[in-house]
């Protein structure tokens, strides 16, 4: 995805001194990285090298992320707000995108462990289409659902047995284990964990029965 010169004309420059605040997400996870500025050279750059680049205030020119420290921002798509004076870019960064060396500028959030389940599908299906050799991933597809679905029922046993007997480092091992392995069982049928969610944020709200509408 890219802006067409029509869609760059369009953009709010006037609005603030020829600047537009560009939030930069990972593309793989969706997490923010950091913040930005791009004039209208910044965004021309950016599109023809495929690295994101900024107006930077501080050293007044044209700053390509990356460029003393290796650690670019590869551009996968930019798309604006509502109002066209916000960028959002989705890179893939070439190490940790901070400066003080941690991968976002921005602090950690509990929710960032969950947008790893989205990475990782990602890296599933990329399994499943290119069947690299050796990995542990492709033997899976290559055994097929039936043994998929076998591991997914022990993996769900062993999740089980470890609440029970109180071992959380286990449980969080197995329930591991137990969403690697369903993720990789959804896949297999052409499905994917965000199909299991989407049934999930659906019957959000909603009352719901347990699978004996004991609940
Ligand atoms: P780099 O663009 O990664 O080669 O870094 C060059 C310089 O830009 C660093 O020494 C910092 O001064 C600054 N810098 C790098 N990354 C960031 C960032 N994420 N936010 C603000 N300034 C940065
Ligand atoms: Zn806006
Ligand atoms: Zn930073
Ligand atoms: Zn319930």
């Amino acid at each position: 995805a890219t802006l067409s010169a029509e869609q760059i004309d369009a953009l709010a420059w006037d609005k603030q001194d020829g600047l537009l605040p560009a939030v930069i997400q990972d593309a793989a996870n969706l997490r923010v990285l950091m913040l930005g500025y791009m004039d209208r050279a910044a965004l021309q750059a950016t599109l023809d090298s495929g690295h994101v680049t900024f107006f930077s205030r501080s050293k007044q020119r044209l700053w390509t992320k990356g460029e003393s420290s290796g650690h670019y921002l590869d551009l996968v798509s930019i798309e604006t707000d509502c109002d066209r004076d916000t960028l959002l870019v989705r890179a893939r960064p070439h190490g940790p995108t901070c400066h003080l060396g941690r991968d976002s500028c921005f602090p950690s959030a509990p929710g960032d462990e969950l947008a790893f389940l989205g990475e990782l599908d990602g890296l599933i299906a990329e399994r499943e289409r290119e069947r690299p050799a050796g990995s542990y991933t492709t033997k899976l597809f290559e055994k097929g659902v039936r043994s998929i679905a076998q591991k997914v029922g022990e993996e769900g046993v062993e999740t089980a047995l470890a609440a029970v007997v109180q071992d959380d480092a286990a449980l969080c091992g197995e329930a591991a284990d137990l969403l690697f392995h369903l993720q990789v069982l959804l896949r297999a049928r052409g499905l994917s964990l965000s199909d299991a969610v989407a049934v999930l944020r659906e019957r959000h709200g909603k009352p719901h029965r347990g699978s004996q509408g004991e609940e």
